[in-house]
This record gives C-alpha cells, structure tokens and sequence, in this order.
C-alpha cells in the first residue's frame, strides 16, 4: 500500500461529501494520516496546520495523551450497548454534566451521532410538544421559522429549516414549508444604515410575521451570534437577546443550534451565554467529543420534558431513536474533553488568544480583493471580492477563491471556503504563535493569488 494506489482507489471508491467529484479526480488529494497536536501529515510525510479544526470539530489538538487514553479505559470495559430501554455508565455522567454546564434550566439530554440529527430531534419535539400539551389548542403549531442564509445540516428536517439556496434548492420538493425572516448581515444591508439599524430592521421584520403567524409556528431556530456554514455572519450584539424577547412574547419555542458554536468557539462555552439567552432546546454536536467521535446532543427544558410524560396508551411518548444514541466511547470521551476544558481553562485563553488574532486579522484589509473580516472568537470569516466599492464576488470561474485556499495549502495550512469566504477554524488549543502564522499563510496565499491573476502588482 502505497500513497500512489491510495490515491487511485479514493477515486475509485469513495464519494466524498459536498464534493464535485469530477473536479476532485481531476486534482490531486489530500490524504491524511497522521495527527499531532495542531499539525496533521499527509501520506507523502508532508506537514499541515490544521486551520479548520478538521470541519470545526478539534478542541484540544490531534493524538492528545488524555483523550487518547479516554478512549482506550474505555473500548477496554465496551465499546457500546443500547440506551433503548437501558442505560450505560458514560452517558449518565456526560448528561448530567451537559445540564451542569448548559445555561438555565436545560436539563434533559437526548442523544444522536450528528447534528443534523440534533436537529431533526429539536423540531420532532417542539413539534410534539404543543401537541402533547393540548392538541386542539395549538392544532395549527406546526410551522418552524429560521433565517435567511441558516444552516442546521444535511437531513431532510434539517434542510427545510435551512436557508442556504444552493443546498436547498434542488430538494425543494421534498422539504417542508418554513417561513424565513432576514438574517442581519451587516456588511450587505448597508442600504439600511449601520449594524443597530440593520439589528432593528431585523428584529422589527421577525416581529411582523409573529404578530401575523404565531398561533401557526412551533419554533424559531437559530444559530446564536455567528451563522457559520453561511460565511461566517456575525450577528450585531443584542440581535440574539431581542430574538429570545420576541419567542417568548409570541409564545413560541426557541431552539439554539449551538453545533457549530458551542464549546468555546466563540468565546464562552456556549454562544448564547454571550447574551445571557436561555434557549428551551439546545442542540450540540461538532466539537463535543473534542474532535474524536461522532456524538451530538439535544437538550431540553423540564417543562417540555414534562409535556411527554403520560401512560403508554396516552402516546405521548418521543417516538424516535438512533441504533448509536450514547454510544459509551463518544461519551467516554466527550466527558474527558470537558474535563480538559474546564482544568486548562481554555475558555479564558481563547478569549486571550482571539483578541491578539483581532489585531493580526486587520492587516488582511491591506490587499485590495479583501472585502470583509469578520470574528467571533476563533471563528473567522474573510469574504473576498473583486471591487471593495460595490462588493461584487469573483464567480466561480475566476476561481480566486479556491486558487488561495489551494495555495495555502501548498504551504503547509489546510483551511476551507464558503462561496466567496475565506474560513479559518483553527483547533482551539493552537498557541498564539501557530494563530499567527495561519493568519500570516493567509495573507501570504490571498497576495500570490492576487499577482499571479494581475489584480495588484507583483511585489518585489
Ligand atoms: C455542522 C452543523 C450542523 C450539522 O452537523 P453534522 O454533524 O454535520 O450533521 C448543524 N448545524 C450547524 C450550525 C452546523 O454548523
């Protein structure tokens, strides 16, 4: 087995997600290995800093000792054994620590293997919930609100509560109806003034469709103070709270889709701290496990718990589970990554870390075809365009983009685009020193880009 055959049978065999297959055998893939710390080496030995916490999900870098051995205590008492109708050690004290560490009064924890499938189960249950409650009363609960430009996942549910056109488009016919509400993206609705005015026009439309709407919507969901997989659109502060203000005023669940968010990426431990919001269900996922296993979460307030209980023949009951719910390796390790959050204080130092690469990302306004940086923590978004006065993006055939994300990655750092958004997500433990030479990889690849297609002169 060499990397030659390797590489013939990854064409051969394997379908790689949100990937134009064609383009992909045309081009030469990147197969990893092996991981350590923030670094990650190809089959060739070749050395890469992993800037995208390998898709958003790595906390404390590859082959950490810890964890490592997490895993192996535990694959050594089982591997795995079902929670329906039984009950395993792990994912009893990773529930009760996650209602620890959640805000307010979130406290009933429902597992899965992906968020999408946190999702799926967060509309299931503020579905059911209002019928559980009094079914005639709120017979006409059954709409979902969420906003332009969201992303929940890749599910059927999932992807009608979702907002994104490119991935939605194609499935329409397939998806649920969901009434959408604009999403503040601050730097493409300068035609309604600055980021408060943007906020308020925002909140002013959501409060418009729930005075007309609310008797037919069961919740909003949202992905609290940044929408990742859109581009990285940071909310204005305060956008968040008055969401929260509104679902309680019109009487209907809000749903926090933490999966990309939570467990420090932005600063907090969670998102929606930042705005002191108590969402009535929370879904987590991505970076739970630290980056090791699939696991995901949804978790739930005692009141709409409550709301399921009932004799059998009352069917109340949640009728929904996966072959995998609390795997005990996932959880295993989920509950040893918390532990390692909480004893390394990493939340603090993230917080330290994102204000120095605050500093470093304003050097990036330096090349012309940078058009916005967007922060929150350690999630960072670099929209490029080809004329900073009318922002108008490069298409898909100019292929800039692409070229300096490819470009990066020859030198040494593996990062990722959303449409016409440079991303880095890099692992949440990376030291300052790793932090900056991402950034400074970027402007390296984003210049070589820049006078390799004649859009400012070489430099000498
Ligand atoms: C990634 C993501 C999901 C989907 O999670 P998967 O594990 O890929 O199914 C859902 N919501 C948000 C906000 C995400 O970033």
């Amino acid at each position: 087995m060499n990397s030659h055959d390797l590489e013939k049978w990854d064409k051969e065999y394997v379908w790689h997600p949100f990937t134009q297959m064609k383009t992909y055998r045309e081009s030469k893939p990147l197969i990893i290995e092996r991981g350590e710390g923030s670094y990650l080496f190809d089959v060739e030995g070749n050395r890469y800093l992993d800037g995208y916490a390998s898709l958003w999900v790595n906390v404390h870098g590859h082959n950490e000792p810890e964890l490592n051995n997490a895993l192996i205590e535990q694959v050594e008492k089982v591997a795995h054994s079902t929670l329906l109708g039984s009950a395993n050690v792990p994912s009893i004290l990773l529930a009760k620590k996650l209602a620890e560490i959640t805000p307010g009064h979130l406290s009933k924890v429902f597992y899965s293997d992906t968020g999408s499938a946190a999702v799926e189960i967060s509309l299931k249950v503020a579905y059911q919930y209002w019928k559980n409650i009094d079914p005639v009363k709120y017979q006409h609960k059954n709409k979902f609100v969420s906003l332009n430009e969201a992303y929940h996942g890749d599910t059927v549910g999932a992807v009608s509560v979702g907002g994104m056109d490119l991935f939605h488009r194609i499935f329409k016919p397939l998806l649920f109806e969901r009434i959408p509400t604009p999403s503040p993206y601050t730097y493409r609705m300068t035609e309604y003034g600055d980021q408060e005015a943007v906020k308020n026009y925002c909140i002013d439309e959501l409060e418009k469709l729930l005075q007309d709407q609310a008797e037919e919507i069961a919740g909003l969901i949202i992905e609290p103070l940044v929408q990742g997989a859109a581009g990285i659109i940071t909310h204005p502060p305060g956008f968040l709270k008055a969401v929260e203000q509104l679902c309680k005023k019109y009487n209907i669940l809000l749903i926090c889709d933490e999966v990309a968010v939570g467990f420090g990426r932005t600063g907090t431990l969670f998102a929606c701290e930042q705005e002191d919001v108590v969402p009535d269900i929370m879904c987590i996922g991505k970076g739970i496990t630290g980056g090791y296993m699939p696991l995901a979460a949804t978790i739930m307030n005692e009141q709409i718990f409550n709301s399921f209980l009932g004799e059998p023949d009352e069917h109340k009951t949640f009728y929904h589970g996966h072959t995998y719910t609390g795997n005990q390796l996932a959880c295993a390790l989920a509950l040893k990554n918390i532990e390692l959050i909480e004893r390394r204080d990493l939340v603090k130092d993230i917080q330290k870390k994102s204000k120095q690469l605050s500093e470093k990302l304003q050097s990036l306004y330096e090349l012309p075809i940078v058009g916005d940086v967007r922060q929150r923590g350690l999630m960072i978004g670099i929209e490029i365009v080809k004329d900073r006065q009318t922002k108008e993006p490069f298409t898909i055939q100019e292929n800039i983009v692409s070229s300096i994300i490819q470009n990066a990655r020859e030198n040494g750092l593996i990062i990722r685009e959303l449409g016409p958004v440079i991303t880095m997500m890099p692992i949440l433990s990376m030291s300052e020193k790793e932090l900056d030479i991402m950034v400074e990889t970027v402007y390296r690849s984003i210049q070589d880009v820049s006078v390799h297609n004649g859009l400012i002169p070489a430099a000498n």
